[in-house]
């Protein structure tokens, strides 16, 4: 077993039980959040603890497989864990500082029809201390240091949620990466039955949910999970959740040619969200090749961003970023498996 692979309770137990003191526990994580490769580096543990240790637990790291660069600062990074798992991981440079987009799942079983991961299905959930590699091995590869994170990599977050949870702890202690949960963005395609988990547990976190249709109909069409979790039950939630944590809740809009990126599709999201403390993020769809959509033109966009403003709904038109690097979900590790 990876002794990352612990939680850090069971770490600090299993230290306890070799006859350490607890606080070894911190000293080791302290370890893991500065990216040392093996024991042998962890020089104020004794030399016999690092042996001890390195004979019960194995210590392997996430690697790089790829990165490619694009022109606008987008590093999208192509990671293999050691089971031979690869995931994606795309740093992006925004005047408020750098931040991570991280997968939560190696595939996705959501099977959104204009989504790259969710072609082949859920390979495997990943775990924290993969996540929290995701983090440790892209900010060194990248040379900068990144102080957001957005979970909207591969996979449903949600459906993760008990790894989730713990890599959210470890990013966010003091006793290591030391990240904000004001700086983290939890991104959903509207598992609602784990929104009252995250409300209790991490209520600082940003909610972002994935809309992108107006209607029950249309939302179905694009995003099977639609059908369990509808419109009405979903859009209610997401009232519950502003109202209880008071934070202005996100809402992802892909815009796809001709399907739901007219005025009249404009001004039916505006009367859904009437009254919602949120914020519309406007997505250029990027293509995929196989799912037979195309992207609504720049000034569709922002015909569309315009009519959600003056219906009184904050928006925004999201810059492209990495358009020339298949920075968007799923499609780098589609072309390497
Ligand atoms: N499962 C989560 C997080 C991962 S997807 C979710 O559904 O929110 C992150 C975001 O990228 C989602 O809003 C998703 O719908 C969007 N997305 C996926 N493929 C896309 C594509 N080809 N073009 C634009 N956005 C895409």
């Amino acid at each position: 077993m990876d002794f990352k692979d612990l939680t850090r309770e069971d770490r600090k137990a299993a230290l306890v039980r070799m006859g350490e003191k607890s606080f070894r526990e911190k000293q080791t994580f302290r370890w893991i959040c500065s990216g040392a490769e093996s024991f042998s580096e962890m020089t104020d543990l004794s030399a016999s603890l690092r042996e001890r240790l390195a004979q019960s637990y194995s210590f392997e790291r996430a690697k790089v497989e790829l990165s490619q660069h694009s022109k606008d600062g987008t590093v999208k990074f192509l990671l293999s864990f050691p089971d031979g798992v690869k995931a994606e991981a795309v740093f992006m440079e925004y005047e408020y500082g750098n931040s991570l987009c991280i997968s939560t799942q190696a595939g996705c079983n959501m099977g959104c029809v204009f989504c790259a991961s969710g072609i082949g299905g859920k390979i495997r959930d990943l775990r924290a201390w993969e996540m929290l590699d995701e983090y440790i091995c892209c900010s060194k590869a990248a040379g900068k240091p990144i102080n957001h994170i957005v979970l909207m990599g591969m996979g449903e977050p949600l459906d993760n949620y008990g790894e989730v949870s713990e890599f959210l702890r470890q990013i966010h202690s003091p006793d290591g990466l030391n990240l904000s949960y004001r700086n983290i963005t939890l991104s959903t395609c509207g598992l609602v039955p784990k929104f009252e988990r995250l409300e209790e547990d991490f209520p600082q976190v940003n909610l972002a949910v994935s809309l992108h249709a107006s209607s029950q109909k249309k939302r179905e069409k694009i995003m099977p999970v639609a059908k369990v979790y509808p419109l009405d039950v979903l859009i209610p939630a997401c009232r519950r959740h502003a109202e209880r944590t008071g934070r202005r809740v996100t809402f992802e809009y892909t815009l796809i040619k001709g399907e739901n990126d007219t005025p009249e599709d404009a001004e039916e999201l505006a009367a859904l969200l009437r009254g919602l403390n949120c914020h519309v993020n406007l997505i250029p769809l990027n293509t995929v090749t196989e799912s037979g959509f195309s992207s609504s033109s720049r000034a569709q966009a922002y015909a569309f961003a315009e009519k959600l403003a003056e219906k009184g709904i904050q928006c925004t038109v999201r810059r492209q970023l990495g358009a020339d690097i298949d920075a968007a979900c799923g499609q780098l590790r589609k072309k390497h498996t």
